[in-house]
């Protein structure tokens, strides 16, 4: 029996040699290959700046810090999302207000976006779900129209791009996450791309207990000199991640063609058929984190997967279904009914580049038995 899981990483000989070296340089904590990681990437996204920290929440933590969201502040956010998104605007003091999804393409709507503005609302943060730009045209000219900051949670879109133009500066600020399953993989990683040289040092300043990184200061005072002006945290990234994710960049175009490429079979094979892959916007270049589909009975799909060895998951649960919102924010049923009815069909197939043609056509006649069963 195959043992097939949703997705995983693929580490080779090079990454393996690329965080020995790391080992034996002078640095374990944040060194120069941390600024490297930094640069690979925001180059990677067309990006100005590249803020690293420890781990994707991290990366949401720092950008609502950034933003000065703080007690009395509300931030719309999708429901259709890992609890991070959300979580980001609680840490620090802010209320996160939810804006229902598109049935389609399981996006954050703008009309529900331009609905859940009040004038206490500071920022949207819209998740590239799976993979799939949100329609960020929409979004910042709502964000315009009413001074708010915007915020992409790009956890799964490391290379997608909207119109030709790359997930890295579509938002103000743009998150990634390096966890294993995530395109690149660090082990725990994250990162923070914008174009705004202000937000760029807030974040440095972040991640290193808000400890201030100014060079003036320094000078003025002695080399020994820093000073606290902020309550950041210790969110820093060490250079045996950072090498591990330089290693892994090289490798991105080629894990990206793979995974397209898997797309596109799951696209074929279950066409006509009664399991039904999300919608694509026309003007979205697909990173494929994820590879959803709609399934007849997917509780049932479900468990007789795992039976045949294949590990697919739901992603997500609602956020706003979550015993903690609901207890804290009072959320519930009815709050998104686009995404609570989504919920109940959803399934996420194996997408992984080392996911083998074998495999595939197996997980192909698997999922489409279930789906009859
Ligand atoms: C993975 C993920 C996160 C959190 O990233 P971590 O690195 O696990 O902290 C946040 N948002 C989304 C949409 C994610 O998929």
């Amino acid at each position: 029996m195959p043992r097939i899981p949703y997705g995983r990483q693929h580490i080779d000989d090079d990454d393996v040699r690329a965080v020995a070296e790391a080992l034996r340089s002078d640095f374990l904590t944040t060194g120069p290959r941390v600024g490297e990681f930094e640069r690979a990437v925001a180059d990677f996204s067309d990006a100005r700046f590249g803020v690293a920290v420890s781990n994707g929440t991290a990366a949401l933590h720092a950008a609502m810090f950034a933003l000065n969201i703080g007690p009395g502040d509300e931030v719309i956010v999708p429901p259709m999302t890992f609890a991070a998104t959300a979580n980001c605007v609680l840490y620090t003091g802010g209320t996160p207000v939810f804006a229902d999804v598109d049935p389609d393409t399981l996006l954050i709507d703008p009309a529900r976006v331009e609905a859940a503005i009040t004038d206490r609302t500071k920022a949207v943060i819209g998740v590239d779900y799976t993979g799939q730009p949100c329609d960020w045209n929409a979004l910042n000219r709502i964000a315009d129209r009413h001074g708010l900051a915007t915020v992409a949670d790009g956890c799964h879109a490391l290379g997608a791009s909207l119109d030709g133009t790359k997930v890295g500066t579509l938002a103000d600020m743009t998150v990634y996450s390096f966890h294993p399953v995530k395109h690149v993989a660090t082990g725990e990683g994250g990162m923070i791309l914008t174009d705004d040289e202000a937000l760029d040092e807030r974040l440095r300043n972040f991640r290193n207990h808000g400890i201030t990184t100014d060079a003036r200061t320094r000078e003025e005072s002695g080399a020994w000199f820093y000073e606290m002006h902020d309550l950041g945290y210790n969110y820093r990234m060490t250079d045996i991640q950072a090498a591990l994710g330089s290693s892994q960049m090289k490798k991105l175009d080629g894990f990206l063609k793979r995974r397209r490429s898997i797309a596109a079979r799951y696209d074929r094979e279950f066409a006509g058929t009664n399991v039904r892959p999300l919608g694509i916007r026309p003007d979205a270049d697909h990173a494929y984190h994820l590879y959803v589909v709609r399934i007849p009975n997917r509780d049932a799909a479900y468990a007789r997967l795992r039976e045949d060895g294949i590990f697919a998951q739901v992603h997500y649960i609602p956020v706003h279904f979550h015993p903690y919102y609901r207890e804290h924010l009072g959320t519930g049923e009815g709050l998104c009914p686009v995404a609570e009815a989504a919920y109940t069909e959803i399934l996420s197939l194996p997408m992984y580049p080392d996911l083998t043609d074998d495999e595939q056509t197996y997980v192909i006649e698997k999922v489409l038995e279930a789906a009859c069963a």
